[in-house]
């Protein structure tokens, strides 16, 4: 009899395993709790839930769910069109934005590629250069930022692909906007620069990076509805580029790769700026509730744009066990090499004093 991994391709056999944050339904089975009385700061969700009109929007959908859903996502790409000032055909409507991560894999990566990233960085970036044989080539952060001119300099003849996040995961770091139109502006044309946005509502002013599609260079944006949007349950991401390139990427797509319902909500979201507006006042808010109770029990942080904070425990795996005992999950960092921090999302005001007081239990 065969081993059954003898035969997958050698990129599958040694790919590493994505940790999600844990589900709350596994936590409180695990360790017998109450799952109601579980708070999940784990995976930077927005924890004032969803936008009202989304979930209206979500469950009209659900009422025709015998139907495909509309595979070009027109009325989305129509709504985003509006919302940019750019055409529809310069998006790419995914399963969530990682899969747009993939689908750049799909159309750009071959084995010997090379595909420049910041470390500590969003760990799927590295995820999908492996799964395509590419060679992840990482960049150390500086002071826990992006240094563009580091990011830069390790561009090769081999580069395809840079991967640009900002504001950062998991650092809550983020560039200006002048850095980053200047690092794609320095960017060779063999080279795509992917411009990670998925925190980017949480800034006052988000970068705009336009004039880059408007010059034809090869650049795309990604943004979620799994963030600050609230959705990411229901798997929605999007792209925006030039149009060539969002030609390619639709062309790599599965014909339905979004559901009816995502799309419904994620439409509805976009107009609902109300909602937006207080998820971004409040998150300002519990930064600063965070922030000083960090800084009144002594603990090193880093300073945070996003909806999340990077902070220092000593040990991270203890930390992240003693409180999930208690009911509070939030994400170890060994996975991005940092086994003394922790991540912890900006939660609501209860939920961050919560945090703080159990850290400081933990700190005794
Ligand atoms: C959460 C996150 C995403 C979004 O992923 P989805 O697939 O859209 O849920 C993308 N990039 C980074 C850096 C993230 O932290």
């Amino acid at each position: 009899m065969s081993n059954i991994a003898t035969l997958a391709k050698s990129e599958v056999r040694t790919q590493p395993v994505y940790e999600p944050g844990k589900p709350i339904e596994d936590v409180a089975r695990e360790l017998g709790l109450d799952p109601d009385g579980i708070i999940k700061l784990a995976s930077n969700e927005n924890p004032l839930g969803s936008s009202p009109r989304a979930l209206a929007a979500a469950q009209r959908a659900l009422t025709e769910v015998e139907l495909y859903p509309d595979g070009g996502c027109f009325g989305l790409r129509a709504k985003l069109a509006e919302k940019w000032q750019l055409s529809p055909t310069q998006f790419i409507i995914g399963n969530g934005s990682n899969e747009i991560i993939e689908l750049l894999g799909h159309a750009f990566l071959r084995p010997g590629d090379e595909v420049v990233m910041g470390n500590p960085a969003f760990v799927v970036y590295k995820l999908v250069t492996l799964l395509f044989g590419a060679k992840p080539v990482e960049v150390p952060l500086v002071n826990h930022k992006h240094n563009l001119e580091a990011l830069a300099a390790a561009v090769t003849p081999r580069t395809r692909m840079v991967f640009v996040p900002s504001p950062n995961n998991p650092t809550g770091t983020a560039n200006t906007e002048a850095e980053l139109l200047a690092f794609a502006r320095a960017m060779p044309e063999h080279v795509i620069t992917v411009f990670d946005e998925a925190y980017a509502e949480y800034l006052d002013t988000p970068p705009d990076l336009r004039p880059l599609i408007a010059e034809g260079r090869n650049v795309i944006g990604l943004r979620t509805f799994s963030k600050i949007y609230g959705l990411a349950g229901l798997r929605v991401g999007y792209g925006y580029a030039g149009g060539e390139l969002a030609a390619l990427l639709n062309r790599v797509r599965q014909p339905f790769n979004v559901n009816a319902v995502a799309q419904a909500a994620a439409v509805a979201a976009l107009d609902d700026s109300e909602f937006i507006t207080r998820c971004r006042t409040e998150n300002a808010a519990g930064l600063r509730q965070l922030e000083t109770g960090l800084r009144n029990q002594g603990v090193e942080f880093v300073p945070s744009v996003a909806n999340f904070i990077l902070l220092r425990v000593s040990d991270g795996a203890r930390v992240f066990g003693e409180m999930q005992k208690q009911g509070l999950i939030v994400r170890p960092m060994r996975a991005y090499g940092l086994p003394e921090w922790i991540r912890v999302t900006v939660g609501t005001s209860d939920q961050n004093e919560r945090f703080l007081a159990l850290l400081a239990d933990l700190a005794e």
